[in-house]
């Protein structure tokens, strides 16, 4: 690395996230300076098929001008304002109507009513566990507090929603989880942990059965909150298997417990529906969302509260005196036009209908990798999919943690001009939602070849 280049700048400043710290002294990163479409590029002109949207995030792509124009327009007339002591700014109006006018249906009589903006999806998540508790303290349920996620469950990154998250690597040495009020059930992931001879439906049962336990084990009167992300992103596209969400609500709603819907990747499009609660008839009680909120062309989050919540909020604030929370920089005027304008850019192109319509072609591309020895199951809905490596296909057998091969992957991938994301051995694809077939076709293409070459090596 020469001395004075951008890469060796960029380690003499930068901590990089969820990144191996001390291996990255040697190769430094990859630093991009522009986009195209579904493409971006590096400081040496190399050019990525961006196979992950960014973070699953970047719905229109990268080079989206009319957001930029929003974003400008924006900036001349109110470059910042808040939210707070009773003020706000059209910006933010203007957002909250064009996202709860979309949002996915509530629990029957109960709408997503209100909305409270933030910054990053962690921080909507935050903010759910902290109502769930602000309005379990106001029904006089002092001990309906526990929260339940899912193992492999990703749901960010402050202390709340890495409790709240189902990894293990989110937790080790960071003194998480900060309570033991966070719970985490079984994971829906069918392929790789259903027994000889179970079907989806089955397996589904177990799992809520699993919830149900846990439940009961615990004293239904303690529990307050359940998280599920519609289609599992960060540990690894699982799709949940048929009737699995049916069952886990009726449990939910049988001892009383709320439904927080993750959206944060599944929103905007990304299952073929605007909500992944759409896609899988999800009635929840709050929604998070963010990443495809603004085509992630500016940091925005929204948390969508049910109007019995809302309610509940107005009581515990005249209680109170006040409600005391808030971010200084959430409902950003920028970030909230920018929002705005995805929102009708997402009409106006017609942007969720195209991914439905380029889905089959998406997953029929990767489906069509089943016949490759390192790949044991794909699966996906909408634009995100998964595919899982395995050492042997026939007997469900897995690669040795160590060997790293999904790392490997994702690597080779992106020296051939891929990006995508390893989840432990499960590859992760959720392109930008105006990817054309011709370039699923280049995506499915790339990755073949990635294959092809990991199983060289390893063989
Ligand atoms: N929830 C889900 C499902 C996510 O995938 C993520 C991030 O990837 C988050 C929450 C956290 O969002 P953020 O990184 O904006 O805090």
């Amino acid at each position: 690395m020469l001395p004075n280049s951008n890469r060796a700048r960029d380690l003499a400043t930068i901590v990089h996230q969820q990144t191996e710290l001390s291996g990255m002294r040697e190769t430094g990163a990859t630093l991009m300076t522009g986009g195209d479409g579904v493409y971006v590029f590096d400081e040496d002109g190399k050019r990525y098929l961006e196979g992950m949207a960014g973070m699953w995030s970047a719905s229109l792509g990268f080079s989206e001008k009319r957001l930029a124009e929003a974003a400008y327009a924006q900036m001349q007339d109110l470059p910042y304002y808040h939210t707070f002591h009773s003020r706000g700014h059209l910006a933010a109006v203007d957002l909250a109507e064009k996202l709860l006018a979309m949002a996915p249906a509530g629990r029957p009589g109960n709408p997503l009513s209100k909305v409270l903006f933030h910054c990053s999806g962690s921080e909507c998540n935050d903010t759910a566990i902290k109502l769930a508790w602000y309005v379990n303290n106001l029904r006089g349920r002092p001990e309906k507090k526990k929260i339940i996620g899912r193992q492999m469950g990703y749901h960010g990154c402050t202390i709340a929603a890495a409790s709240l998250t189902g990894m293990p690597g989110m937790h080790r040495e960071f003194d998480l989880p900060i309570s033991d009020r966070f719970l985490h059930t079984s994971f829906p992931h069918w392929y790789r942990f259903h027994e000889e001879g179970e079907s989806e439906e089955d397996f589904a049962t177990r799992m809520a059965e699993d919830l149900e336990t846990l439940i009961l084990a615990e004293g239904p009167e303690t529990v307050a909150a359940f998280f599920a992300e519609p289609v599992q992103g960060g540990g690894g596209a699982l799709t949940p298997p048929r009737t699995y969400f049916e069952k886990i609500q009726a449990v939910l709603r049988k001892y009383d417990v709320l439904f927080i819907a993750d959206e944060v990747i599944c929103g905007f499009g990304r299952t073929g529906n605007p909500w992944g609660s759409d896609t899988y008839a999800i009635r929840p009680d709050m929604v998070s969302c963010g990443k495809a909120l603004s085509a992630s062309y500016q940091p925005i989050s929204a948390l969508m509260i049910s109007e019995e919540i809302h309610q509940a909020l107005l009581e515990q604030s005249a209680r109170l005196g006040n409600f005391s929370m808030g971010f200084t920089f959430a409902a950003h005027p920028v970030a909230c036009a920018v929002a705005r304008r995805t929102l009708e850019i997402y009409e106006e192109d017609r942007v969720f209908e195209h991914a439905a319509e380029v889905s089959p072609a998406f997953l029929g591309a990767l489906e069509g990798l089943m016949d490759h020895p390192l790949v044991g199951d794909v699966r996906g809905v909408g634009l995100i999919a998964g595919v899982e490596l395995m050492a042997d296909r026939a007997r469900r057998v897995q690669f040795a943690p160590e060997a790293k091969v999904g790392t490997r992957v994702q690597e080779r991938a992106m020296a051939n001009g891929l990006l995508v994301r390893a989840s432990g051995d499960r590859i992760c694809f959720t392109p930008p939602l105006i990817i054309t077939p011709s370039q699923v076709e280049e995506m499915a293409g790339l990755f073949r070849r990635t294959l092809d070459q990991t199983l060289d090596a390893l063989t």
